[in-house]
């Protein structure tokens, strides 16, 4: 391997962990300034392989590469082109949404994705396929991109797009980097009136209720989401709120607002304390918030208006907030099941009510079609989210239950939140996985891009 800012292969040792710190590895981390550093890390790669990370938001170990290489892709950042008509910017795959956001946010256009995060690079979306709010109207990010010039095994640069190359560019989308490396993509922006989001809310007692407002907001509002408090029971399982919204017309802000209404500000960031006592979110401090937020919520609210971080993004609001969960970190399990399988949901909830598995943040959507990516996460139905504090009693055993009931119900857990999953649900939960394969036999025939998650899931 080559040396790099003048630090020897040692120097740069780092132990590594996704967002919900739990399974931490050592790799050698090597900061990507250039195109040159990139190609000659990979044609340098030793027999542990090497793997492209962002920001480090992924949950689990799919950002790892222990004792082998992992470029850090946030110093590749720059935006290369963008054109005023189209809405269409070229960028370097280490830029964060969030610095997207900044720069043309003012300039009247959006991502067409956003995560629950802005922290998260282009190129980590992409290798997720992310899906947001709007996924119901807009899918998942890889229907938004027009190309991206990818870093193969061979050390080639070469541009793949839904036109040219289709197979590997689709086996990339959702690919969690082990196709290549994104150096950079061309994202299609979406055109907006305002920097504000006219806002609905509406409370539902229980999980049918829930289900039924979600799908009637949907039809009427391209973002929606519900939160859902994870520890009720009985007539109350699954209550809720439910938020929906559509990017505000300038006529319906207030006049403060309506003066400047492309203004963005992201709210005030506080940190979280770095040292947080172990258990701070525990099932009591978690019931105490549900039952407030919950109360406080207002049953039915029309046209509330709300920044665009406040609707999207209320967690950035705490830097680290990850912490909270103490040393031992947190798992966040996301999973989807078809339409008719909602009542798998049902059962999650109830589960690990039972266990007293508090989530923090429990959160139900609605997913519209899938797309073309082999291995891309969001299919037609609901998906559930939970933040659930690693040391729960009977967790491991609740979760691979639920693993199981998700996957004969036709159904999948979300890999860029995973860290626990048994390989041998993969194929069933993901059963285009062999064509995948396939294109990426072609791609990296040698499987030099590996990722601490590609192993345990012997992918
Ligand atoms: C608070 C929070 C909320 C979230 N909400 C959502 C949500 O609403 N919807 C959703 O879909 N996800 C959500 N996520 C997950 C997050 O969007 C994804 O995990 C995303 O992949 C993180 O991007 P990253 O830049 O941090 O990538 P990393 O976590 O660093 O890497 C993720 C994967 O991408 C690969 N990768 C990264 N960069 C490249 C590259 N340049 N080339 C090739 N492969 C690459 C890595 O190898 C790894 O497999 C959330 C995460 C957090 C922490």
């Amino acid at each position: 391997m080559s040396e790099v800012s003048g630090l020897h292969r040692d120097d740069r040792l780092a132990t590594l962990t996704g967002w919900g710190r739990t399974s931490p590895s050592r790799a050698y981390l090597v900061p990507v300034h250039d195109e040159a550093t990139a190609v000659d890390e990979v044609r340098g790669a030793g027999a542990r392989g090497i793997l492209a990370r962002g920001l480090g938001r992924s949950y689990g170990d799919s950002a790892q590469n222990a004792g082998g290489a992992v470029l850090d892709m946030t110093t590749l950042n720059q935006v290369l082109s963008f054109d005023s008509v189209s809405g269409i910017v070229t960028v370097e795959a280490g830029i964060s949404i969030d610095a997207l956001i900044t720069l043309f946010l003012p300039q009247g256009w959006f991502v067409p994705v956003t995560p629950g995060t802005r922290s998260v690079t282009i190129g980590g979306a992409i290798a997720a396929d992310i899906h947001g709010k709007n996924h119901h109207v807009a899918g998942s990010i890889g229907n938004h991109i027009h190309s991206i010039d990818l870093l193969f095994a061979d050390g080639q640069v070469r541009t793949l797009s839904p036109d040219q190359s289709s197979d590997q560019f689709w086996a990339t989308v959702g690919g969690m980097g082990l196709t290549g490396v994104i150096l950079r993509a061309r994202v299609q922006l979406t055109k907006v009136p305002s920097a504000f989001i006219n806002v609905q809310t509406q409370r539902a007692n229980n999980l049918d209720e829930l289900m039924e407002r979600q799908i009637d907001l949907e039809h009427k509002y391209p973002y929606c989401v519900a939160w859902i408090d994870c520890l009720s029971k009985g007539s109350k399982l699954g209550r809720g709120v439910i938020t929906a919204g559509s990017f505000a017309d300038i006529s319906q802000l207030p006049s403060n607002k309506a003066a400047r209404p492309l203004d963005y500000e992201p709210a005030t960031t506080i940190s979280a304390p770095t040292m947080a006592p172990s258990g701070l979110l525990n099932r009591w401090s978690v019931a105490a918030f549900n039952e407030a937020w919950f109360r406080k919520s207002p049953k039915h609210r029309q046209d509330e208006i709300q920044s665009m971080a406040t609707f999207f993004h209320p967690l950035d609001g705490v830097a680290g907030w990850n912490a909270l969960y103490g040393r031992a970190g947190f798992i966040q399990y996301q999973f989807v099941v078809p339409e008719d399988a909602a009542e798998v949901v049902r059962t999650a909830i109830e589960r690990l009510s039972n266990i007293q598995a508090a989530s923090f943040l429990a959160v139900l959507k609605r997913f519209g079609a899938g797309n073309l990516a082999p291995m891309s996460f969001p299919m037609p139905g609901w998906t559930l989210a939970l933040d659930i504090p690693t040391g729960v009693v009977g967790l491991s055993h609740v979760l691979d239950g639920l693993d199981e009931l998700i996957a004969q119900a036709g159904g999948r857990v979300y890999l860029a939140k995973d860290s626990r999953m048994r390989s041998e649900l993969l194929p069933m939960m993901y059963p285009r996985i062999e064509e995948w394969n396939h294109t990426r036999e072609l791609m990296d025939p040698n499987q030099h891009f590996r990722s601490d998650q590609a192993r345990r899931l012997h992918r």
